[in-house]
């Protein structure tokens, strides 16, 4: 077990003050770290709490890691929770919230963590459509497995193909998926609106949009468009991949989508003897200009599951996005 692990499974003993959940599972704590150091650190929503119930926690949090051995515990009390902003009248019909999964480069793993944040807020009970915004590069659907195509109704709405408890759309569900690849830019992003626009969603509490790499006309699009409630940017821990992601989370600054926070991807690889491997360079979330909501490890399963069309619901990488769902789920008030 990683010490990371280790305070997770120590924190998973604890219920939640307010909520009837574990409170690693109620979206209370988020950005565990673990140091080389033995120091612990989190951040822990109090946004419901009076000062002495936060103080409590906070004491019994500290107590509790402590116990489990960790040298030092660091704690960032937040209320920030719950003020998020909150799309009002949403542009696409019968969605309550659309996010955004983007990243400054190619690679990172974005397709691989929108597709599982979607099925980790679908694991939440939520009802979740994943729409593949990757116009001209498709991939969720082989990431899912679905073979299926999207079908028009007789007044010309789309139909959402469902997979895996999802709603999904994407140029590679629809009749003729390499048809986009000669479009132009405005083209392109006419094409992530009309496919989020024109189809039959139902009843969403969230819509998670796989976005392009990069930052252009279909996040442009995105922004003014369809009034996404945030989004969320997927990184390595290589330099060359941060520097991206910074430049993606000042580009959401800018057209004032809110940054709900980063995901760093393949941060580490757990080797046979215990110790951690790090292929990318040491995750280092400073200088990002958004929290890092988690750090999910390398894991050759993951490679295999997509390969094979077959997503994780176990595993490292798996629990890591239950907790980024929890997260979210708390910020959108869901
Ligand atoms: P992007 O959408 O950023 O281009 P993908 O999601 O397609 O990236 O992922 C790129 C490759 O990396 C895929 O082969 C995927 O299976 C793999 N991958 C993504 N995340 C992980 C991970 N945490 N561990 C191992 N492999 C991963």
């Amino acid at each position: 077990m990683t010490d990371r692990e280790q305070a997770v499974a120590a924190l998973q003993e604890m219920t939640d003050p307010k909520r009837s959940a574990g409170l690693m599972q109620s979206g209370r704590v988020s950005g565990l770290t673990v140091r080389e150091d033995g120091t612990a650190g989190l951040v822990l929503a109090v946004d419901d709490l009076t000062r002495a119930e936060a103080q409590a926690l906070e004491s019994a949090v500290g107590a509790r890691l402590r116990a489990a051995g960790f040298a030092a515990v660091r704690i960032i009390q937040t209320s920030e929770r719950g003020a998020a902003p909150v799309a009002d009248a949403g542009a696409v019909a019968g969605v309550r919230h659309v996010i955004g999964v983007g990243a400054g480069k190619g690679g990172v793993g974005k397709s691989t963590v929108a597709a599982g944040l979607a099925l980790a807020l679908k694991r939440r009970g939520l009802a979740v459509g994943l729409l593949d915004g990757d116009i001209q590069g498709p991939s969720l659907h082989i990431l899912l497995g679905v073979k299926e195509r999207a079908k028009a109704t007789a007044d010309k709405q789309l139909l959402p193909v469902e997979a895996h408890g999802l709603k999904m759309l994407g140029m590679g569900l629809m009749a003729d998926p390499d048809k986009a690849v000669a479009w132009r830019g405005p083209m392109v992003a006419g094409a992530l609106v009309q496919m989020a626009t024109v189809a039959d969603w139902g009843a969403l509490d969230v819509l998670v949009v796989d976005l392009p790499p990069g930052t252009g006309d279909v996040h442009l699009a995105l922004a003014q468009k369809l009034k996404p409630s945030g989004a969320l940017v997927v990184t390595t821990p290589q330099a060359l991949a941060t520097a991206d992601a910074r430049r993606a989370v000042s580009f959401f600054g800018v057209v004032q989508v809110p940054v709900l926070g980063v995901v760093m991807n393949m941060a580490g690889m757990p080797a046979p003897d215990g110790t951690m491997l790090y292929p990318f360079g040491k995750p280092d979330g400073a200088g990002l200009g958004a929290e890092v909501l988690a750090e999910l490890p390398l894991d050759p399963a993951v490679v295999e599951a997509s390969d094979a069309g077959r997503p994780l619901a176990t595993g490292a990488v798996a629990e890591g996005l239950d907790l980024v769902a929890a997260r979210l789920a708390a910020q959108l008030g869901l």
